[in-house]
């Protein structure tokens, strides 16, 4: 096949004016083209008003080999790499080892994949309930205050992002093709194929519950088990080799490869890990805010005349300020037309976070507006991201009034350094609701510093993001995970054998995608291990 790409065309084409396109490009006659897909579909909205769409496809011509040769010094026209998945190991026969994979998130939901779709037939701990009833639970917490610090908008099947906005792109490279791999078993447990080539491809949270369910089935179809209200609380560990885990029940499970997926709020996890000797070191991540605007402002500066084009959808942003201060401020996990949740997984605090429906036809855009920190804004222990997350977090359940409503200020008198006593044109989407108040104190100050200096930059390159009415909902403490638990080229912890530290808790991936990605590596190296104790039995 042929990969041709830079195929421009205005937003308003059919299907014939791409043929046409390709044809042109490649003077090529109709009779020639067999088929072409498309690999990648992004839009250029530089030009507000002019969006055009940029095509990258795979043509099939019996012309390829004439082709090549004809276009030999253009970059857009090429072979079509070949971007398969390969599976490093296949189970041995007889092996009875079994892997034991703790966190059902998508990195350990990947990793469970991989090893059972190579034979290794894992099992999956996970602490929380079955996506139906986490559902049940969460958005119960969101309704009526009933909060359930085992299942909730952090924990159980599906992990942190089961309801979010689910946004799958990422800044990874993906030289072994396991990033393709993963948006193509979502395709398979029922997401919309276009996730394969549209640029910025999300899911939406409704249809995250339902595929989450089928890639369970299809693991225990291929010999894997789920268990659920499993909670691992230690890990046998003996002379520096993990020998298997002890769940909250007091049952015992022997194994010696242990995959810790656990995400970036199991603080009691880490905290267990950190006192059994695991080696743990501190992590930069961000804190702030999430903030509301009415998407229609965001798609018209945007996308200008064309905003609400059934082709665009709702517009998003991405925003960078390096402050005066030292401090960089920037938006964090868009949600186009979403809603603010309530993402605590701890009793007596509050933390925000974004999610949206498939269709964005929320009314309001929110965002994260984060600053970077880093272990000198927390010094001691490796742990102490995770003390200053709490205190924050309680602080902001305090402000709230006590009753799991978030702190929220208008964005008019956090600039004025007023309290808000009225809301104006924007209604904040949080549940179970929001308390005004005044957010300078819900933050270090160097952080409320930063953003006030931030908001009228971003008013800059988004005329309007400053406006008065606009809603600050605090606070935004789970960014990424506080630590990062060492892991050396075998991906094992550094000082504990047979722990495999993976995914976003333990500081190898920040959102969905990098996290199934780097489950499916941590499945790999899990594999080769399993095969070579095999080989020397
Ligand atoms: P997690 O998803 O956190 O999964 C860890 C799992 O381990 C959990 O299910 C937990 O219950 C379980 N666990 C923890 N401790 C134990 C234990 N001791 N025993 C057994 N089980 C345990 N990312 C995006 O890319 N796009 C988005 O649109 C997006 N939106 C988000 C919206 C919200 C509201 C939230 C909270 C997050 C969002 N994210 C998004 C971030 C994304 O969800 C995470 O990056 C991703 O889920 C990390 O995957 P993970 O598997 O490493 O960890």
């Amino acid at each position: 096949m042929l990969r041709l790409t830079e195929i421009k065309l205005p937003l308003e084409h059919t299907e014939a004016d791409l043929q046409s396109a390709i044809l042109k490009k490649l003077r090529l006659a109709p009779e020639s083209l067999r088929r072409y897909t498309i690999f990648k579909r992004s839009y250029d909205a530089r030009k507000r008003g002019a969006v055009s769409f940029v095509y990258v496809l795979d043509i099939e011509t019996p012309k390829q080999a004439q082709l090549l040769q004809q276009f030999k010094k253009d970059p857009h026209v090429v072979p079509t790499p070949d971007t398969t998945y390969r599976y490093v190991a296949k189970v041995p026969s007889g092996l009875e080892a079994r892997p034991i994979i703790v966190g059902n998130g998508p990195c350990g939901m990947f990793a469970g994949l991989l090893l059972a779709q190579m034979g290794f037939c894992p099992l999956i701990l996970e602490r929380g309930k079955a996506v139906h009833d986490r559902s049940v639970d969460t958005f119960g917490f969101w309704s009526k205050r009933k909060f359930n610090p085992e299942s909730n908008a952090q924990f159980g099947e599906g992990g942190a992002g089961t309801f979010s906005d689910g946004k799958l792109y990422s800044r990874i490279k993906d030289a072994n093709r396991q990033g393709r791999k993963v948006l193509t078993e979502l395709v398979n447990a029922g997401a919309a194929p276009e996730i394969l080539y549209i640029n910025k491809p999300h899911i939406g949270t409704y249809r995250l519950v339902k595929i989450v369910e089928n890639m369970r089935h299809t693991i225990e179809s291929l010999g894997g088990e789920i268990r659920f209200q499993s909670r691992v609380d230690t890990i046998d560990i003996e002379n520096g080799q993990v020998r298997g885990v002890m769940l909250a029940n007091g049952d015992y499970i022997r194994s010696d490869h242990v995959v810790v997926a656990i995400g970036h709020s199991a603080r009691d996890t880490f905290e267990m890990l950190h006192r059994q000797g695991v080696y743990i070191e501190p992590k930069p991540f961000s804190i702030g805010f999430r903030v509301e605007h009415p998407q229609t402002l965001i798609n018209e500066f945007r996308l200008g005349s064309q905003a609400g084009h059934p082709m665009l959808g709702a517009a998003d942003y991405q925003l960078v300020h390096h402050c005066s201060n030292g401090r960089s401020v920037y938006s964090f996990c868009m949600c186009p037309g979403g809603q603010v949740v309530a993402a605590t997984s701890e009793l007596g605090r509050v933390v925000t976070n974004g999610m949206s429906q498939y269709e964005r036809s929320g009314k309001n855009a929110n965002s994260g507006i984060v600053v970077g920190i880093t272990p000198e804004d927390y010094p001691g222990s490796p742990l102490a991201g995770i003390d200053l997350q709490r205190s924050l977090e309680a602080r902001a359940f305090e402000l709230g009034g006590g009753t799991y409503e978030a702190p929220g200020q208008l964005i008019g008198d956090f600039l004025a350094q007023q309290p808000s006593t009225q809301l104006g044109t924007v209604k904040p989407s949080y549940k179970p609701g929001v308390h005004l108040c005044d957010l300078s104190s819900s933050l270090p100050d160097y952080a409320i510093a930063a953003i006030r200096e931030a908001i009228p930059a971003f008013d800059q390159q988004i005329k309007g993001f400053a406006m008065h009415d606009a809603v600050l909902t605090g606070v935004e403490t789970r960014t990424s995970s506080p630590i990062c638990i060492k892991r050396g080229d075998d991906y094992q912890s550094i000082n504990t054998k047979g722990l495999y530290p993976a995914g976003e808790g333990a500081g190898y991936a920040g959102g969905i995608l990098s996290a199934g990605v780097d489950g499916i590596k941590v499945a790999e190296a899990v594999a080769l291990s399993l095969m070579e104790a095999a080989a020397c039995k």
